[in-house]
């Protein structure tokens, strides 16, 4: 593992604060390259099983090297802290997408689970299961390159796992029934339920089950149905919502057999979509547009808001004033 001292790196804003650690903004002060520094909280660095975690996360991360998974770039300790630094992924998350602008268009659901499906692959094939997979870790670049982040709870298939046996661990709202009962079992495949809880989310701005408690919730993951995409979302093709449905199975053998069989999916989704008239066209069309509204999208977060409509009002309203005014004055000076 490539050592790191944080004497290297220059300080900036704070770019999240998680469970465990504080993200900082940093530029490397010998390449002048910005980066993301994830140090351990000190109220935390002391305690063993943390420290045992954030190093597994450090190991996992160094191990997968992959375009749509946040990068590692080498790991330190300093004063009795642990900290690893990683690229830094400048367009936010796909949670921050939804909470700016409601639900994705179903073209760019496919773009993003095609790339997701693709960094699933990597770490499954790597023994690595993530056990985390939200919107929230769901990493964005300004060009729509999607990175999956924070294997923070991740699990190596191929090790001694460090969460007692049987401990639920993960966020409640995607986790696969397997998950939710412990389940010594787990593997992969509640990596693609969780994807596909994220891209029900995506297409319909609502999470699958809606339940008011962990109790409500942990049963409706386990035994009910998920509502009808379609019904939901009349414009998404009937082949997106059969896969999701299958991801959503509640027994893993009746998921899809693995993240490429769903990656393979989306690809014919995006070919077979309703396209311009050309075959040309329909090439293009099929492989750009779910890219080109994803990065829209992006770029539409970081845009100044539309002041213009306000100030045209405010100029509109200026010039009916001067013109009541002007109208006044002449009606004054003419019945004097
Ligand atoms: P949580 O438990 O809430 O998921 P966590 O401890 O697992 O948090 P992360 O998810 O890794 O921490 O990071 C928290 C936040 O920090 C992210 O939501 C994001 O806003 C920011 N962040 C983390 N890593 C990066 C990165 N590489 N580039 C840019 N921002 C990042
Ligand atoms: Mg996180």
């Amino acid at each position: 593992m490539s050592v790191l001292e944080l004497s290297n790196y220059e300080f900036g804003d704070i770019l999240g604060v998680g469970t465990v650690g504080t993200i900082y903004l940093a530029t490397d002060l010998h390449t002048g390259e910005q980066v993301a520094v994830k140090k351990l909280h000190p109220r935390v660095s002391r305690d063993p099983l943390i420290r045992a975690r954030f190093k597994r996360e450090m190991t996992i991360l160094e191990r997968l090297r992959h375009p749509n998974i946040v990068s590692y770039l080498g790991g330190g300790r300093e004063d009795d802290s642990l900290f690893f630094v990683m690229e830094v992924v400048h367009g936010g998350t796909v949670q921050n997408l939804l909470d700016s602008g409601g639900p994705l268009p179903w073209q760019a659901v496919v773009e993003i689970s095609r790339q997701i499906c693709s960094a699933l692959q990597c770490a499954h094939n790597h023994g690595i299961v993530h056990r985390d997979l939200k919107p929230s870790n769901l990493f964005l670049t300004p060009e729509g390159v999607v990175k999956l982040g924070d294997f923070g709870i991740a699990r190596d298939l191929t090790r001694a796992d460090l969460s007692s046996d049987g401990v639920t661990v993960g966020t409640h709202a995607y986790m696969a029934p397997e998950q939710i009962t412990g389940d010594l079992s787990v593997s992969g495949k509640v990596d693609l339920y969780a994807l596909g809880c994220c891209i029900f989310e995506m297409l319909t701005d609502r999470k699958v089950f809606l339940g008011e408690n962990y109790a409500q919730l942990f049963e409706q993951h386990l035994k009910q149905a998920p509502p009808k995409l379609r019904t939901l979302v009349p414009q998404c093709p009937e082949a997106l919502e059969q896969i999701v449905f299958e991801m959503l199975a509640k027994k893993a053998d009746d998921r899809p057999f693995n993240a490429r069989l769903v990656q393979a999916t989306m690809l014919e989704i995006a070919e077979t979509a309703e396209a311009p008239e050309t075959e040309k066209a329909k090439d293009d069309y099929s492989f750009h547009v779910g890219r080109e509204q994803l990065v829209e999208r992006i770029q539409k977060r970081f845009r100044p808001p539309a002041v213009d409509i306000s100030w045209k009002r405010f100029a509109l309203a200026g010039a009916i004033v001067v013109a009541l005014i002007a109208v006044l004055s002449v009606v004054a000076a003419m019945t004097q």
